[in-house]
C-alpha cells in the first residue's frame, strides 16, 4: 500500500515540486485556494464522482487523476480509487476515506505504482452494499473483470435498481462472481457482452437496454480503449473536455475537475450517448433513440460544488435564484423577519438570492467550525448527532431577540435543522423561519443518493406544518417545484424529480416505490434500502400479488 498519510501538502508548498507535469504546475495556484475553500467549507457529499483523462503526448496522467479526484471529494468520502494503463496491463491504487494529501518524497512512488498516459478514478460514498469497512474496500472503483482474455475497468457513478436479477445472469456466466456492489455488475455486464463478440458500441448498448436506474460511466478496455457512457435517462452528470493544446481529453462528473487540471469543457454527454476518445478527439454516439432525460434535481440544490457549470451555467447562480424565488414565494414571511442566516455552506449561495430580492441583512451569524468537516447527512447513524452539534456555531449576540430567516438547501431526516434551530433558539432567536430551497422530499430515491427508504424521510410521513413544528421552526417555507424549475433553466420533462414528485423515470423504480409505500403506510418495517430488501427480488420478479 502507498503511504496513506497527509504530509507536506503540494498546494501548502512555497514552490510546486520540479518533477509535476505541466498540468498540474498550471493548477497549482488555484489549488491552493481550492484547499483553504473546502477546509473552511467542509462539505463532504453524497453518491460517486468519476474522472477519467487520456494524453497523447505520453504524459503520466496519474497526477490529473489525482487532482480531478480532490475537486470532487465532496460526491465521496467513504473511499477512493485510482486505475492507470500502461502496456496493455491496469494498474490500480484504492483506499478509504478521503483522497489523500500527498508527501512529496512519496510522490515518485506514486508515479511509479501508477504508470502510463490513460487513467481513471472514483471518489465513492456507498449507496448500495453493506457499510462495514471490508465491504466498503470490496466495493472501491475503479472497477476490473476480465474474461476470454478481454479485460476491462470502469468507474461509475449512480445505482442500479434492476440489482437481483443482474446477479442471476453475471452468476449463469461468471462461475466465480461475487458482486460486492452495482459498479461490479455494471463492470461484468459490460464484460459479458464484449466477450460474446460485440465490438464496444453495441455491448454499452446492449448494458443501457438491461439495466434498470442511474448509470454515468467512464472506462478502459484491455486494448486501450477510452470510453464514457450516460444511461438513456442521464440522471447524473457526466461532462467531456480537453487541453487547450489538444493533447490530453477527459470525462468528469463535474467541471471542477475539468478546471482543477486546466482542461476547456466541450459537452455534456447526453442521456444513451457513448463518447470514446480517438486521436481525432471525441467520437460520439446517440445509442438509444428519443431517450428521456431526467436529470437530478438534487444536484441543483445540493450535490454539485457551486462553482460546477450545468449546460453553462454556474450552480451558484440557480441556488442563487432559489433564494430569489423563495422571497417572491413567501412574502408575509419575508415581512415578518429581521435578519437572514444561512446553514452553512451550501445554504449560503440561496442567502445571498434571498438578501438580495428581501433586502433583508444577511448576518453571518451561523459559522461552520472550519476543521470540523464531516457532512451530518452522510455519516452513519451512530455519528451524526454529536457532530452536527459540533460542527456549526451560532453567534449568539446577533440572533439575540431577532426574527430569523435561515436557508437550507433540503430537510432529509430533519436532525440537522432540528439541531441549528435547538441553538438558534438558545442564542435567543424570537422566530424562526425555515426557507427550504428543494421542495419537501416525500419518497426515496433509486439512483445513488443514499435516501433509500420512506422511513428515514421525515418529509414522507409529515406534513410541512408537522414537519416544521418537530424541527422546532415557527414556520417551514419549501421553494416550489415550479420555482426549483424555472432556476435550473430546464422543463419539468427533463428533470427527474422522483423524490419530491412520487414520479420515477425508471419503470422497476417506480413499481419498488409504489409497492413499498403501500406497505410502508400500512405499517411495514422497512429493512434498510429498499432496492437492496429481499421484497425488492419479489416485486422486480414480477411474482407480488
Ligand atoms: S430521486 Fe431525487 S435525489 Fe434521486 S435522482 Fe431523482 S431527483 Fe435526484
Amino acid at each position: 500500500m502507498l503511504a496513506q498519510q497527509p504530509l507536506v501538502a503540494l498546494e501548502q508548498r512555497k514552490n510546486p515540486p520540479s518533477f509535476l507535469t505541466k498540468n498540474v504546475l498550471k493548477a497549482y495556484k488555484p489549488l491552493r485556494a481550492l484547499h483553504l475553500y473546502l477546509s473552511f467549507k467542509g462539505e463532504i457529499k453524497i453518491g460517486c464522482g468519476i474522472f477519467g483523462i487520456a494524453s497523447f503526448e505520453n504524459e503520466p496522467v496519474f497526477p490529473c487523476v489525482y487532482w480531478g479526484l480532490r475537486a470532487q471529494n465532496h460526491r465521496g468520502h467513504q473511499s477512493h480509487g485510482f486505475l492507470t494503463y500502461n502496456n496493455e496491463k491496469f494498474f490500480v491504487h484504492k483506499s478509504l476515506d478521503l483522497v489523500p494529501k500527498l508527501k512529496t518524497s512519496a510522490i515518485q512512488e506514486w508515479f511509479g505504482r501508477l504508470p502510463g498516459s490513460l487513467g481513471i478514478g472514483n471518489v465513492r460514498y456507498t449507496t448500495s452494499g453493506k457499510c462495514d469497512d471490508q465491504s466498503i474496500v470490496q466495493g472501491t472503483q475503479p472497477m476490473t473483470a476480465e474474461a476470454n482474455g478481454i479485460k476491462l475497468a470502469v468507474s461509475f457513478n449512480g445505482n442500479i435498481v434492476n440489482t437481483q436479477q443482474l446477479k442471476q445472469e453475471m452468476a449463469g456466466h461468471f462461475p466465480n462472481f461475487t458482486c460486492s456492489c452495482d459498479s461490479d455488475l455494471v463492470c461484468n455486464k459490460l464484460l459479458l457482452e464484449l466477450t460474446k463478440g460485440k465490438d464496444l458500441t453495441s455491448a454499452v448498448k446492449e448494458v443501457m437496454l438491461s439495466l434498470d436506474g442511474a448509470f454515468s460511466v467512464v472506462g478502459i478496455t484491455g486494448s486501450g480503449d477510452f470510453f464514457a457512457f450516460k444511461d438513456p435517462h442521464g440522471v447524473k452528470p457526466l461532462c467531456a473536455g480537453h487541453s487547450p493544446d489538444g493533447a490530453m481529453y477527459a470525462f468528469s462528473s463535474e467541471t471542477v475537475s475539468l478546471d482543477i487540471n486546466g482542461l476547456v469543457r466541450d459537452f455534456e454527454l447526453e442521456p444513451g450517448e457513448l463518447a470514446t476518445v480517438t486521436k481525432n478527439g471525441f467520437k460520439r454516439e446517440q445509442l438509444i433513440e428519443n431517450p428521456r432525460k431526467a436529470f437530478c434535481a438534487f444536484e441543483f440544490a445540493y450535490f454539485a460544488r457551486p462553482d460546477s457549470r450545468f449546460d453553462g451555467k454556474f450552480v451558484y447562480e440557480i441556488r442563487e435564484d432559489f433564494g430569489r424565488n423563495i422571497v417572491h414565494e413567501y412574502p408575509e414571511i419575508v415581512n415578518d423577519a429581521d435578519i437572514i442566516l444561512s446553514v452553512p455552506e451550501t445554504g449560503d449561495d440561496s442567502a445571498m438570492g434571498v438578501h438580495e430580492a428581501s433586502g433583508l441583512r444577511w448576518e453571518r451569524a451561523s459559522r461552520r467550525h472550519r476543521y470540523v468537516t464531516e457532512r451530518a447527512f452522510i455519516l452513519l447513524n451512530d455519528e451524526r448527532f454529536s457532530t452536527i452539534d459540533r460542527k456549526v456555531n451560532i453567534l449568539g449576540s446577533k440572533v439575540a431577540g431577532k426574527r430569523v430567516i435561515i436557508t437550507e438547501d433540503s430537510i432529509v431526516r430533519g436532525d440537522t435543522t432540528k439541531v441549528i434551530i435547538e441553538k438558534l433558539r438558545k442564542a435567543g432567536a424570537k422566530k424562526v423561519y425555515m426557507f427550504v430551497t428543494f421542495p419537501r422530499i416525500i419518497g426515496p430515491c433509486f439512483y445513488g443518493i443514499d435516501m433509500s427508504s420512506y422511513g428515514q424521510l421525515i418529509g414522507s410521513r409529515h406534513s410541512t406544518e408537522e414537519i416544521a413544528k418537530i424541527i422546532g421552526a415557527d414556520t417551514v417555507c419549501y421553494q416550489s417545484i415550479d420555482g426549483l424549475v424555472r432556476a435550473t433553466g430546464e422543463s419539468h420533462d427533463n428533470l427527474c424529480m422522483a423524490c419530491i414528485t412520487g414520479k420515477y423515470p425508471t419503470p422497476l423504480a417506480q413499481k419498488m416505490a409504489d409497492e413499498m409505500k403501500t406497505r410502508f403506510f400500512n405499517g411495514y418495517t422497512e429493512k434498510g434500502r429498499i432496492y437492496e430488501a429481499d421484497e425488492a427480488c419479489i416485486i422486480s420478479s414480477g411474482k407480488t400479488n
